[in-house]
């Protein structure tokens, strides 16, 4: 007999995972830049401003011999920051084989485009799954448990389902160990909201990147609607190209507790620069990285629309309840 609610069912799925092959193709078609290259990125310095927050997420939370699990690891850019860290066993995973594959170069110390060659001190295992959908307690048996766990710019492509938000929380949950810690940074959907009832029309935007919300979404009411699948269009030049989901931070948050995560923190980007820049060592790494001008401790470097991008963003910090073992 038919059964309208379950044919709903089955579309929702088909359709989030046409959505998830958009999000692994996307990033999958990303190839390698030379060095030139990304250095005329009209986006160059907002790249070297996430790389200082992700490093001072690293240099904050991890401690040396950690076992890292990088959930949507990309093409393994944040390796050389857990090298520096000396921690000692790496699992990276993410979707998109293209990346994957550019991460086990790049691991293996392969000369890529710019002949750069670096030998990690750490073990490591490349995986390419679907870290919203799989269940990865059964694909990471062996591996676990993890000290931290680390998704970075990713984990806003789980909101699309109430199924894989819980799917990425009980995840990371399942293979942290008691007291372990998830640090990660994602869209702050305050300000996505904000910027979306100031505008016109559903879109938004500036040189460098744009917005756009679907048709559904016209009242820009969220209240009623349920907080997943609160689907829209992200463009940023030189960078991103796909659909992503809104994840409300309060919901975010109680749903973790139900997975055993308490708060340690959560900040606007343009916040945790500022709050973090008052530190001169991570005003040191600022300036080896290059994005920021010498000393400053503003957006100097970074031109206006780039800082714009960066409020779009937002760093956390979770900890996962109970004493670590004591051996
Ligand atoms: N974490 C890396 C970094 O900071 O450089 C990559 C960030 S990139 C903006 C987002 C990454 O999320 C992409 O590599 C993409 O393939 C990955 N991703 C998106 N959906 C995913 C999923 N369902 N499972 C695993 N990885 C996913």
């Amino acid at each position: 007999k038919h059964n309208p609610l379950g044919d709903a069912q089955f579309l929702e799925d088909e359709s989030t995972k046409i959505f998830a092959r958009k999000v692994a193709d996307h990033y999958s078609a990303r190839t390698n830049q030379t060095l030139e290259q990304r250095e005329a990125s009209p986006i160059i310095h907002l790249k070297k401003l996430n790389n200082w927050i992700k490093s001072v997420l690293i240099q904050l939370y991890s401690k040396r011999g950690d076992a890292v699990l990088d959930l949507a690891c990309g093409k393994g850019g944040d390796l050389i920051k857990w090298d520096k860290a000396k921690i000692g066993y790496y699992v990276g995973i993410d979707i998109a084989e293209g990346s994957i594959e550019d991460c086990r170069t790049r691991y293996n110390g392969d000369a890529d485009q710019n002949q750069r060659r670096k030998k990690f001190t750490f073990p490591a295992r490349l995986i390419c799954a679907d870290c919203y959908e799989v269940r990865l307690d059964k694909v990471l048996a062996d591996d676990g448990p993890f000290d931290i766990c680390s998704c970075q710019f990713a984990l806003h492509y789980s909101w699309s389902t109430e199924a894989r938000a819980r799917r990425a929380l009980a995840n990371i949950s399942a293979l942290l160990r008691p007291g372990g810690i998830l640090i990660g940074t994602m869209p702050d959907a305050n300000v996505i909201i904000k910027k979306l009832r100031e505008a016109e029309g559903l879109a938004f935007g500036n040189s460098v990147y744009w917005v756009r919300f679907d048709e559904e979404f016209s009242d820009k009411k969220f209240k009623s609607s349920s907080p997943f699948g609160i689907k829209y269009k992200f463009h940023l030049e030189d960078a991103v190209d796909c659909p992503e989901w809104i994840v409300p931070f309060q919901i975010f948050k109680s749903l973790a507790e139900e997975y055993d995560f308490e708060l340690v923190f959560a900040k606007n980007s343009h916040e945790f620069v500022h709050e973090y820049m008052k530190k001169p060592d991570f005003v040191e790494l600022m300036r080896r990285l290059g994005a920021l001008g010498d000393g400053n401790q503003d957006q100097s470097t970074l031109s206006p629309d780039e800082w714009e991008v960066a409020y779009l963003y937002m760093s956390f910090v979770l900890r996962k309840r109970g004493q670590a073992d004591k051996t």
